[in-house]
């Protein structure tokens, strides 16, 4: 999943979400921020469920309820990369308090002017007192303007510590959900991806459609050639399907040589076309060994294709791509398989 907020639309989802937040028992940190703000923003379908169940009878979320709905629906981010955020988020809430706070004390003492001021003219109607009441006045009115106009300087630094900080949690968050090996999304941005779009399908519509591919006999490239050599062919076939996937659609590495890919708006024929190409592809391929540059036999894969069926899960859906896919293996490999084929179309 992504953000695709505007900075004027994530500063209303964080005005949404302050007064969510501050609700809580849990501190106003990165972490609640980024879980309130996939909340108010509608955009992660498990975080809102689950909040709404954990808040039904009017509980709070405290600082362990909030950090286990991070760690589940938005992702593990490194501890450093965390303190990091926590440190400038802080910095720019206790700035932006200031700021209010000192523009609080500032309308006050101005008030005060006021009120003295006429108390003033009432007393000493005359010519001289006047002067000096509106010379006073005018002083007054000048160094109101110029605390206001150091309050937006302060809270236009603080919006854009706002928005580079809001950058820094997707960042971290980009990295969580990105596979090391083969920079594809991993596993659980595979399973986000998967129930936001789940989430969103409205029934009658076209898709999602869902593409397993398994590397065939792949533990033969390790065996033979080494586990360096194997992580190659990895990289190669996840190029392969990174080169056929665009806009919506998501090319995932599922498991150690397993990919999938999620089609949000293809019907099953499309994946099935999607599908063969890659297969194809993939066994036209040569991967080199780098030292002796030699071609070695050739990599095929084996895949799986399912489209959804309005009521599943999210794993039952997988379930039905993944026993696509095994119907290949057990077929012969190096081909394509749909599931239930009949009752998708
Ligand atoms: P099949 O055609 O039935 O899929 O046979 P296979 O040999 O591909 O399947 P199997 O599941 O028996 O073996 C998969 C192997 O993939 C086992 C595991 O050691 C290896 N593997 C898993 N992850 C990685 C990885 O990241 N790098 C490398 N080099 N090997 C991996
Ligand atoms: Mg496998
Ligand atoms: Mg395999």
């Amino acid at each position: 999943m992504e953000y695709h907020e505007s900075p004027a639309q994530s500063a209303e989802i964080l005005r949404l979400a302050l007064p969510l937040m501050s609700r809580q028992a849990a501190a106003l940190h990165p972490i609640s921020y980024a879980v309130w703000y996939e909340y108010v923003a509608g955009i992660n379908p498990g975080i809102k469920a689950a909040i709404d169940e954990l808040t039904r009878d009017g509980s709070l979320l405290d600082e362990i309820a909030t950090t286990a709905l991070f760690r589940k629906y938005i992702a593990e981010i490194d501890e450093r990369a965390a303190q990091q955020v926590a440190v400038g988020f802080k910095r720019v809430l206790e700035d932006m308090s200031l700021s209010a706070a000192q523009a609080g004390d500032d309308a006050h003492r101005f008030g005060n002017a006021l009120v003295q001021l006429t108390e003033e003219l009432d007393g000493f109607p005359d010519g001289r007192q006047l002067d000096s009441g509106v010379i006073k006045l005018l002083a007054d009115t000048r160094g109101m303007q110029s605390s206001i106009t150091q309050l937006n300087e302060r809270l236009d630094d603080s919006r854009r510590e706002i928005e580079r900080l809001r950058q820094e949690v997707h960042r971290a968050r980009e990295d969580a959900l990105q596979d090391a090996l083969t920079g594809l999304t991993n596993r659980k941005g595979f399973d986000l991806a998967l129930a936001a779009c789940l989430a969103k399908n409205e029934p009658g519509s076209t898709g999602p459609s869902l593409l397993l591919t398994d590397i065939d006999h792949f533990k033969r490239f390790n065996d033979s050639f080494g586990h360096l050599f194997g992580d190659k062919v990895i990289r190669a076939i996840a190029k392969i399907l990174k080169d056929n996937v665009k806009g919506k659609d998501t090319a995932a590495r599922y498991g150690g040589e397993e990919f999938v890919i999620l089609l949000p708006e293809t019907p099953l024929e499309g994946a099935r076309s999607l599908a063969e190409k890659i297969r194809q592809m993939v066994e036209a391929s040569r991967v080199k060994r780098t030292d002796s540059n030699e071609t070695v036999a050739r990599v095929t894969v084996s895949l799986g294709v399912a489209c959804y069926r309005a009521g599943e899960s999210a794993s039952e859906f997988v379930e039905r791509a993944d026993r696509a896919l095994y119907d290949s293996k057990n077929l012969g490999r190096n081909r394509v398989s749909l599931a239930d084929r009949t009752a998708a179309v």
